[in-house]
């Protein structure tokens, strides 16, 4: 099924950059027992390289996630009610979380790693994570093309989301019935995993439990960010959202995977060439850019027909990512969702830009 080759890495680098990561994150020592890596020897180029495909490979981390956070003592029970400003500056008082429809999928990753799953009523489609658990939950559709009579219909003491969910007639409709709207700023920046974590636990009437997850996600980010200062020469990373051949985009500055690809310690080639946002990629770009890796979505990949698929766009093949298949393919909520996993889908990233530039930068 899945098109790459994997072989065990075996450069000294490769094994202390495991060795450092594999002391503090679960999703990395998933990933590099079941792959290794790519070409480190500068030789010949490999037939394949490594895609370190986050839903497929790291599936330790749909088990024990940092959902595992213990309840602190005393806050046992929920302390509701509870009133919350949201990001308008408007007061919401929330005064039962029985159930809780939860408009996007980050948002409703962050209320299971809270512990609080049970509760959720309601997901969006967007919602993938924790996959066995966010299937089987009523669906309401995609977080920014929702209706308040799908939400409604599930009887919700809570809707809670962030700014992505819409539109927002049909938020309006649904505090116009009555039921409190929680909805959180959502930032493109590293702050935004603890921010959102932080409001959903106060919404939640669970805000120590909330601040160790924040502490705890925060703590993983910084880690991976000082082992991105490690990589000397960062590698050039093009950012390609696809959906077949329909939809064929490169991410530039001004994105949350800008924010990705620069703090795990690469170039984002989209922002090199001068694109700010998401900019319809052409062979002018791709010349421009000149990747050394190219960075995609596994759903985009799977959709233009893995690799083999993906190095028929006119100008891929002819870039060194395209010559080296240097491709990553993450799972969207992974890469993007600026969620409780962000720390760890930096450290992946970290890791494959390491093994493309594997020189250490002295201190
Ligand atoms: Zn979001």
């Amino acid at each position: 099924m899945t098109p790459w080759r994997r072989s065990r890495h075996s450069s000294a680098a490769g094994r202390w950059l495991r060795q450092m990561v594999l002391g503090f994150s679960l999703a990395c020592a998933a990933l590099l027992t079941a792959c290794g890596a790519s070409s480190s020897s500068g030789v010949a180029p490999p037939a394949a390289t490594i895609v370190p495909a986050a839903s497929s490979l790291l599936t330790p981390v749909s088990v024990s996630p940092p959902n595992a956070v213990e309840p602190v003592p005393g806050e046992a029970e929920p302390q509701l009610p509870v009133t919350v400003v949201d990001y308008q500056g408007e007061q919401v008082t929330i005064t039962s979380i029985e159930r809780i429809v939860s408009l996007n999928g980050d948002i409703t990753e962050i209320i299971f790693a809270l512990g609080m799953g049970e509760y959720v009523a309601g997901v969006d489609s967007s919602a993938t994570y924790p996959p066995e658990r966010t299937k089987t939950l009523p669906n309401i559709g995609y977080q920014r093309r929702l209706s308040a009579e799908g939400i409604l219909a599930l009887n919700p003491t809570l809707v809670i989301g962030d700014e992505a969910a819409g539109p927002p007639e049909a938020l309006a409709q649904i505090r116009a019935a009555g039921v409190p709207v929680a909805i959180t700023a959502d930032p493109p920046t590293l702050e935004a995993p603890a921010q959102k974590i932080r409001f959903v636990a106060q919404a939640l009437g669970i805000p120590q439990r909330g601040e160790r997850l924040a502490a705890q996600v925060d703590a993983e980010i910084a880690r991976a960010r000082d082992l991105a200062n490690r990589i000397a020469t960062p590698p050039h990373v093009l950012f390609l959202y696809l959906r077949g051949t329909d939809v064929q985009q490169v991410a530039g500055g001004d994105t949350p995977i800008d924010v990705m690809i620069t703090a795990a310690g690469g170039l984002n080639a989209g922002a090199e060439a001068g694109i700010v946002q998401f900019k319809p990629l052409s062979p002018e770009v791709v010349i421009a850019a000149q990747p050394d890796v190219i960075l995609v979505l596994e759903k985009g990949l799977e959709s233009v027909g893995g690799v083999d698929g993906l190095l028929t766009i006119p100008g891929l093949a002819d870039t060194p990512a395209g010559k080296q298949r240097r491709i990553i393919a993450l799972d969207d909520l992974y890469l993007l969702g600026m969620g409780p996993r962000t720390g760890q889908a930096l450290a992946d990233l970290t890791i494959a830009f390491y093994e493309i530039a594997p020189q250490e930068k002295r201190p």
